[in-house]
């Protein structure tokens, strides 16, 4: 059994961006400090006790970085391997990096996922213009096709209509290594938020159901439609892939619900850190995602995940956080803001949480 680290202790996170920051602001109510490792200046430097600007690729600052910290941990699933074992030889790092190179590479990630015997779409690997047509018929003759590595937000996938070529799709990726996965007819989509002690305890948050806008997230709400029993089907599949992932810390599971299916809920995609579907958490639970994973990584007891209020969370993106001020007016409204510099098209400014007495 690890020991919990006591309060002064000190958190390291690998990335710069918005997670690290609400990372470290809820780590502060705990007496733990946090220390930023990014390759730009980000908007967790701005709240924490330290930072280092520096490139993933340079493995000597990661181990003095690693070396003046109790634990490591990430806010990014795209660490680069490499990073994350030099962090280890000098600090235990949280969750380990077997959860990084699953995530990373949608090929591995399905293959891992149908291999734990959780129903995944039907995919198939492409290489090449040939092997996309080979794929097509494979998943059904439609499907998108996906880069297996460094797509986010709808970046890096093309949707292939039936009869379309498969081969001229792969040669607008740029030729980048894909997986294609067959529609799935889905009725929403839902996220799971489960957190994993050290010990192995796990807690699960209320599940969101989330729209997108230009494939962003834009809202998530709870409580969802999703019935009771395939609540509680979901959670057992977030809660077995933390469990075979030896996981440490939260984990967002993506999952497409299809009601009337067979198999009616499909994990689309694993997140191997806090989640934009979680950070209603912030405001409607007693403890959030965010100081939940500092929990867990820290190796504290985990904090209650019960939701005290309705609540939908809605991103602030690009230029929607120039309506700030009247946000900041709207009754039974948390703004969090991030101190992003430049409102760019598509860049996450921000999110709101606007509660409502608890209804279910
Ligand atoms: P992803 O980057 O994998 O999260 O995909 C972005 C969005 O595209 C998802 O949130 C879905 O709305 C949609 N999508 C992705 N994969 C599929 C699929 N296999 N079938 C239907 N819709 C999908």
């Amino acid at each position: 059994m690890t020991a919990p680290l006591a309060p002064g202790s000190t958190i390291g996170i690998l990335g710069g961006g918005q997670l690290g920051r609400m990372l470290a602001l809820a780590a502060a109510p705990l007496g733990l400090k946090c220390h930023i490792y990014s390759d730009v200046p980000g908007p967790a430097c701005d709240v924490s006790a330290a930072a280092t600007v520096a490139p993933y690729e340079d493995l000597e600052q990661i181990r003095a970085f690693a070396s003046g910290v109790d634990v490591v941990t990430y806010e990014f699933e795209n660490v680069p391997l490499a990073a994350a074992a030099a962090a280890e030889t000098v600090a235990p790092v949280r969750p380990g990096p077997k959860a990084l190179a699953v995530a990373q590479d949608r090929l591995e990630e399905k293959t891992f996922i149908r291999g734990i015997g959780v129903p995944v779409a039907p995919f198939a690997r492409v290489d090449d213009s040939a092997s996309a047509a080979a794929a097509l018929r494979e998943v059904g003759g439609s499907g998108i096709l996906k880069t297996r590595r460094l797509g986010y937000d709808g970046k890096g996938q093309i949707r292939i209509a039936a009869g379309a070529d498969g081969g001229a799709a792969f040669e607008a990726l740029k030729g980048a290594p894909c997986v294609l996965e067959g529609l799935v007819a889905f009725a929403y989509e839902i996220s799971v938020l489960v957190v994993r002690g050290i010990s192995g305890e796990t807690r699960f948050y209320d599940i969101p159901v989330n729209t997108h806008k230009d494939g962003i997230l834009d809202t998530s709400t709870v409580p969802s439609p999703l019935p009771p029993h395939h609540a509680d089907q979901a959670r057992k599949i977030a809660g077995a892939i933390a469990g075979a992932l030896g996981y440490v810390g939260v984990l967002g599971v993506e999952m497409f619900y299809v009601p009337d299916a067979a198999e009616p809920l499909i994990v689309n995609e694993i997140a191997p850190r806090v989640h934009n579907s979680g950070h209603w958490t912030m405001d409607a639970c007693l403890v959030g995602q965010f100081e939940n994973h500092i929990r867990a990584v820290a190796g504290w007891p985990l904090g209650p995940t019960d939701r005290h209020s309705d609540v939908t969370m809605t991103n602030l993106i690009g230029r929607d956080v120039d309506g700030w001020l009247a946000l900041a007016a709207e009754p039974a409204t948390a703004l969090h803001l991030y101190g992003k510099p430049e409102a760019r098209p598509g860049r996450k400014m921000g999110h709101i949480n606007r509660l409502t007495p608890r209804s279910a």
